[in-house]
């Protein structure tokens, strides 16, 4: 192999005149093309500096492919489609909820065409967005009123600053909870100024610690849901009737943060019970909160549902105005809302009960489908073993349930000398495909959960892994 000098390196004008570099500037624009044939040679050149540039490097294939593959690097979007075999369905991190083809439908056309997202169409007036959403919250929920934010930990810190501002908040230590990303209660509950009044223990809280509490400056008292852990052994907590009593008899609200809201009782689908708002308001919640991206299957969004009262009082708060959600998202709820008012064809039709509500042996034959390909490309890199696996929900939702799945076990071939080296380059090698795959790594081994496999996307899942780069 010829090594070359820097001075062997072509003129960025020679490289852009090269017929392939020119159909590139055409097809990609020519100040990109002209950026990417600068990025080539400037990689050239350091290794040239360095002794280790092959004159192969600079025949005009060789440029015009290198020009060409960091054209199409720069194309790829930053956001954009995995394949999450990580076996947690809600997984915060890849995105949360996927959307039902109807809420895609309904976003795509409030993105192409004026919409009444703020007009009264019945009096030709200035309208209230909540509006757009309201009427099904209400059904769904039995709720007076409903008002939609951002996301849950914005819902719970409107309502703090709204109802609580000045004052005291009074909540069980067993609820002082922190969810992923650093939504801590405590803090929310400072950042709102309110002052966080903790009551009873991590295990064992009691009515008495509660009423003992309420004073002059308490504005509400709060129940946080437990969302992803669980205090087991010698436990206990005041039930949600036994709150609003003494709420009320002190004049005072209770609100609810159940954070995952599914609108349905999941046991009718044979899914682990999860409360529901429905079920809060009636057991005298004033207020309750929950995510619309959680068990819920919407758009990332915090829903407020509770007494016309306060929610009136909600609105009018200037952060509501902050912390207001555009038109998509409404789009995207609301049809994700309607779903809802057929509770039988619910599974059918949003994916995310659909995928938790997949049988072992439907997962099985994904399975079957992807296994004989991938052993087949990964022969003398690693082992390919069909395994039973255990989904969890995510997101906080349902945190010690565990869903019965299956997938595959992927084991590097060879020794266990570097061993965690070729595992950690088996888990890049398929995060790197064109549509990155996602599993986990557990027992010295990368696992992928084919749950969140959807049928009609296997194939474009096995196509790609001639893509794959393995070492
Ligand atoms: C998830 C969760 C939140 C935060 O909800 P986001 O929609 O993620 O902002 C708040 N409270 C509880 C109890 C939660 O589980």
């Amino acid at each position: 192999m010829q090594i070359v000098s820097p001075a062997a390196l072509p003129a960025v004008d020679k490289v852009l005149a090269f017929a392939g570099v020119q159909a590139l500037a055409v097809s990609h624009g020519r100040k990109p093309t002209l950026q990417a044939v600068r990025t080539v040679l400037g990689r050239l050149r350091a290794c040239a500096l360095e002794g280790s540039l092959p004159a192969d490097a600079l025949q005009e294939a060789a440029l015009t492919g290198a020009v060409a593959a960091v054209l199409k690097a720069a194309d790829r979007p930053a956001l954009r489609a995995v394949f999450n075999l990580t076996g947690t369905v809600l997984h915060t991190n890849l995105g949360r909820a996927l959307l039902p083809e109807e809420a895609i439908a309904r976003v795509a056309e409030v993105m192409r065409r004026p919409c009444n997202l703020e007009f009264d169409l019945a009096f030709a007036r200035r309208g209230d967005r909540d509006s757009l959403v309201e009427p099904l919250l209400q059904e769904l929920t039995g709720a007076e009123a409903a008002a939609v934010v951002n996301n849950n930990a914005a819902a719970v810190l409107l309502a703090l600053d709204t109802l609580a501002r000045g004052r005291e908040v009074i909540v069980s230590r067993g609820e002082l909870i922190e969810i992923g990303g650093s939504f801590r209660i405590p803090d929310i509950m400072r950042r709102a100024g309110c002052k966080l009044l903790e009551v009873g223990t991590t295990n064992r809280t009691h009515r008495h610690d509660y009423a003992d509490a309420i004073g002059a400056k308490t504005a509400l008292l709060l129940k946080v849901h437990t969302s992803n852990y669980v205090i087991q052994g010698f436990t206990a907590s005041v039930d949600e009737p036994t709150l609003a009593t003494l709420a009320h008899e002190a004049g005072l609200p209770f609100m609810v943060d159940l954070g995952s809201g599914t609108l349905v009782d999941l046991s009718r689908y044979g899914l682990p019970y999860e409360p529901t708002p429905q079920q809060a308001l009636a057991a005298g919640a004033d207020l309750v909160s929950f995510s619309g991206d959680k068990l819920l299957g919407g758009p990332q969004a915090g829903i407020l549902v509770g007494r016309k009262e306060l929610i009136a009082r909600i609105k009018k708060n200037p952060l509501k105005r902050a912390l207001r959600v555009d038109k998509l998202t409404y789009a995207a709820l609301e049809a994700v809302l309607r779903l809802y008012r057929d509770p039988d064809r619910l599974p059918a039709r949003l994916p995310t009960l659909r995928l938790l509500t997949l049988a072992p042996e439907e997962i099985e034959q994904r399975v079957q489908a992807v296994a004989p390909t991938l052993a087949n490309t990964l022969a003398a890199h690693a082992s390919v073993t069909p395994i039973r696996l255990a989904s969890q929900i995510g997101s906080g939702s349902l945190p010690v349930e565990r869903l019965e799945s299956r997938g595959l076990r992927i084991e590097p071939l060879g020794g266990a000398r570097g061993r965690g080296r070729r595992l950690a380059a088996l888990e890049a090698a398929f995060r790197h495909l064109p549509t990155p795959v996602i599993g986990r790594i557990a027992d010295d081994a990368l696992l992928f959960d084919l749950r969140c496999l959807e049928r009609e996307a296997v194939p474009a899942f096995l196509d790609q892994l001639t893509h794959l780069s393995l070492p």
